[in-house]
């Protein structure tokens, strides 16, 4: 009997047999890999030579087993959610499962913000973003696991609240779990990029767990694939060209009713009626945002789609779903949220529509800024 391996990168068990199943390595891979030392699964190995994704899921069956263990669990609950995609980032049911644990809500990318927004605002903002899903978490911190911002502080938190139990960090795929894990790690033992981390969404699979000091473990749980992210619907490339990977600038329009703006071909914009008024849109600085006439928007995008309105492109086209239409006519200043690519600021009283491919969340908040 052979002793259980593990990949380095995922930390799923490794097995030579079932090429779509998790922790998947060729035989002759396994034997290389003895010798060298670095053993990784297929899929991780893959991410980080050719940045190639191949798809191995969590079922709903795992996902619900994952979830009723950490109920069962005496420990705290690290959820980590994107600030730039909160509605994304929500684990569905988490508030019912966590039970008597307490949840540390940790809102990661801060450094996507733009510079001039109040950090106080933020937190404040996210534990009512919280607490109207039912959520209601014992403290809510800011990270930015790329920058490494504020890492002692929920370091410093970890140990507080999890009073000599075990933590599980929980999160959707692509908020920045692994990224900010590979931080700790890095930061506690040392040893670095132990874990893979990639912009596809799926890339954690089997629980890691570190080791803490006093016998417990710090368990990274597979991150939790949201089809209502637009990441679930672009290729690789996309999702760079979408994801804000610096402080977002953002960007004012006077906007006067009749007027459409896309957000590539992934989105759009509606400002229906109403006098002449500005209008901020919070999104990555590269994505491409195109202002036309309402009246012929929807033929503009018909004809344009994967040409000028790119992502996504022309080959993409085809399976690219419908842009679906919500209208809006917010009571104060607001924000229109499409998940996962950004916000507009829109004024009160203004007649507005969001358009976002079928499945992608659009919604209104309070605005944030
Ligand atoms: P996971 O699926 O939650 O484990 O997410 P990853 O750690 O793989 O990160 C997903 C994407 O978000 C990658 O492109 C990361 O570079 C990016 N990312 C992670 N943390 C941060 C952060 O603090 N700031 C920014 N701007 N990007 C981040």
């Amino acid at each position: 009997n052979e002793e259980a391996l593990y990949c380095i990168g995922c930390g799923a068990q490794i097995q030579t047999t079932q090429p779509n199943e998790a922790g998947y390595t060729p035989q002759a891979a396994l034997e290389k890999a003895k010798e060298t030392g670095e053993l990784y699964c297929q899929r991780c190995f893959r991410l980080r030579h050719y940045n190639e994704i191949s798809d191995v899921r969590l079922t709903d069956d795992d996902f619900l087993a994952l979830l009723t263990q950490i109920g069962e669990a005496d420990a705290l609950i690290v959820n980590v959610v994107d600030i730039f995609d909160f509605s994304g980032s929500l684990i569905p049911g988490l508030h019912r499962f966590v039970g008597d644990n307490p949840v540390l809500l940790v809102g990661n990318k801060v450094d996507v913000l733009p510079g001039s927004v109040k950090r106080t605002k933020v937190k404040n903002w996210l534990r009512e973003q919280a607490h109207a899903v039912g959520l209601r978490p014992i403290d809510v911190l800011l990270t930015s696991a790329k920058s490494g911002y504020e890492l002692d502080d929920l370091l410093a938190a970890i140990e507080k609240y999890r009073n000599g139990r075990d933590v599980y960090v929980v999160g959707v795929t692509n908020v920045g779990k692994s990224t900010l894990i590979n931080q700790i790690i890095r930061q506690t033992t040392g040893t670095q990029d132990l874990i893979t981390t990639s912009r596809f969404p799926g890339t954690t699979l089997d629980k890691i767990e570190i080791p803490l000091d006093d016998g417990h473990n710090l368990i990274d749980t597979p991150g939790i694939i949201h089809r209502e992210q637009m990441a679930y619907y672009l290729g690789a490339k996309d999702l760079k060209l979408v994801t804000p990977q610096k402080s977002i600038k953002p960007k004012t329009y006077q906007l006067n009713g009749g007027q459409t703006v896309f957000l590539a071909g992934l989105a759009r914009f509606d400002y229906e009626e109403g006098p002449k008024r500005s209008f901020t849109f919070y999104l990555d600085n590269n994505l491409l945002v195109h202002r036309t006439k309402l009246q012929n928007a929807t033929d503009f995008y018909t004809r344009q789609v994967g040409k000028l309105l790119q992502p996504p492109r022309a080959k993409e086209v085809a399976a690219f779903p419908e842009l679906e239409r919500i209208q809006f006519t917010p009571k104060e200043k607001s924000d229109l949220v499409f998940a996962g690519l950004g916000w507009v600021t829109v004024p009160a009283g203004a007649v507005i529509a969001g358009w976002a491919p079928k499945g992608v969340a659009v919604s209104l908040r309070k605005a944030l800024i």
